[in-house]
């Protein structure tokens, strides 16, 4: 970057602002459901007014509104960047935590609360960086979009695949920055502060299965029994031998991570066999998943039920045919009379290394943290970066902070927080990638 050209930049009294909006942030109640994410970009539309910059809102109703505001570039860099966060949050048990999750409280240098993490604390980032630009007259090859989308922990219906659907104009872009990928302080149980670059995700694919059958008393069984020929099918299904794959991003991270020394032995297919059998979520990645989640059949202890069924929630290697696993699935079920419907799927390409923001994003986390790695990593959840990426979209997850044992592991639930020292590092980290890529 050409820092010549840069202004002076107060970090500090930056942070402090940022802390007090992350903290203000957390208060707005937008858990998801119901949502309300209206309050957000309120919320966010007042600051935005106090820096005199414009923005859009977008929604299908007036409680669930997205905010797009956008700083024009010359357009010489080419396509946008687009600044990519979600607004809502999901629900806590309060009983729980040992905070109020929806107070905010900044304590022992951490700010408290649901959203922290999941992903409030990197809209902030986001914001921050947004504002930078208009304050300081930030020269732009290349417009830069700030985008707060509602909804995106319950499928972004009315958030990002809104948008998508109803003005895809405004997904027009070379490249996102969004949640997805995040720093840690260890690696594998070894301690080395690594900067995760979100390259690619599996694809969710939510099933129902439905058995029916002739009701009947408990006293005479039939081979009819709806929820006999249910479990019969998720036996086969539990019992289904599916060959592990490894896609490349997956082999290059456990590369990377062998060549900096983290993982001794060289990677292989047997290695990272191995590697799965210990590890669940290494296992994950590897394979297309599938978890029971919820099974449902019967009234009275003395009634054949008439109905029974059970929710899959399937996770597919990233870009893995859905329509190739569902006649998987079918053969491996046996039996036709078990209805397999289709509730939600994503199906995406992971996104290239070898981009010019790629580069940025991992120069500037460096530049931060000497003896830092940044590695591309593969998600077993997803985010909206999908629906940009179903498009050619290069979209990487990059909150480019370092968690540490307190922070780590935290979104979704209890105690979630925020150091305010890696609000710090992520709003620089973040700020001189946006100027790498941007100017
Ligand atoms: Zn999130």
């Amino acid at each position: 970057m050409n820092s010549k050209a840069e202004p002076r930049i107060d970090w500090d009294a930056l942070n402090e602002q940022a802390t007090e909006w992350l903290s203000e942030y957390i208060r707005v109640d937008t858990v998801n459901p119901p949502g309300n994410e209206t309050r957000a970009v309120e919320w966010l539309g007042s600051i935005l007014d106090q820096e005199s910059i414009s923005y859009e809102t977008y929604g299908a109703t007036k409680d669930r509104l997205n905010l797009v505001a956008r700083l024009h570039g010359d357009g010489s860099g080419g396509k946008a960047l687009i600044l990519l966060n979600h607004t809502d949050v999901v629900p806590f048990e309060r009983e729980h935590w040992t905070v109020d999750p929806m107070a905010g409280e900044i304590r022992d240098g951490l700010i408290w609360g649901r959203g922290a993490t999941d992903m409030k604390g990197m809209g902030i980032m986001e914001l921050i960086s947004f504002i930078l630009h208009k304050r300081h007259q930030l020269p732009l090859k290349r417009d830069l979009v700030f985008m707060a989308v509602a909804d995106e922990e319950a499928g972004s219906t009315y958030g990002a695949e809104y948008l998508a659907d109803k003005h895809p104009e405004l997904l027009d872009c070379e490249y996102v920055i969004n949640e997805g990928g995040q720093g840690t302080v260890e690696v594998l149980g070894v301690e080395r502060p690594t900067f995760n670059i979100g390259v690619s995700e599996k694809g969710p694919f939510w099933l129902t299965l439905r058995t029916t059958g002739a009701p009947g008393h408990g006293s005479v069984p039939t081979l009819d029994n709806a929820a006999v020929r249910l479990v019969s099918a998720l036996e086969r299904i539990a019992t289904w031998d599916r060959p592990l794959i490894v896609t490349p991003e997956v082999m290059e991270y456990f590369q990377q991570l062998h060549d900096a020394g983290i993982v001794s032995d060289q990677p292989t297919e047997s290695m990272l066999a191995s590697l799965a059998e210990q590890h669940p979520r290494l296992h994950s990645l590897q394979t297309n998943s599938i978890s029971l989640t919820t099974l449902n059949a019967g009234v009275k202890m003395n009634v054949i039920p008439a109905e029974a069924t059970a929710t899959l929630d399937c996770r597919l290697i990233p870009d893995y045919d859905p329509d190739l696993f569902m006649r998987e699935l079918v053969e491996v079920i046996n039996d036709e009379s078990v209805e397999i419907i289709r509730e939600f799927e994503s199906s995406t390409p992971p996104s290239r290394l070898d981009t010019e923001l790629y580069e940025v994003m991992t120069a500037a986390a460096k530049s931060h943290v000497e003896d830092a790695l940044v590695v591309p990593s593969v998600s077993t959840g997803f985010t909206d970066s999908r629906v940009f990426r179903r498009k050619g979209i290069t979209a990487y997850g990059f909150m480019p902070v370092l968690l540490g044992p307190m922070e780590v592991g935290r979104a979704h639930g209890n105690d979630e927080c925020l150091s305010i020292e890696n609000l710090r590092m992520g709003i620089q980290v973040l700020h001189e990638t946006i100027r790498g890529i941007c100017s």
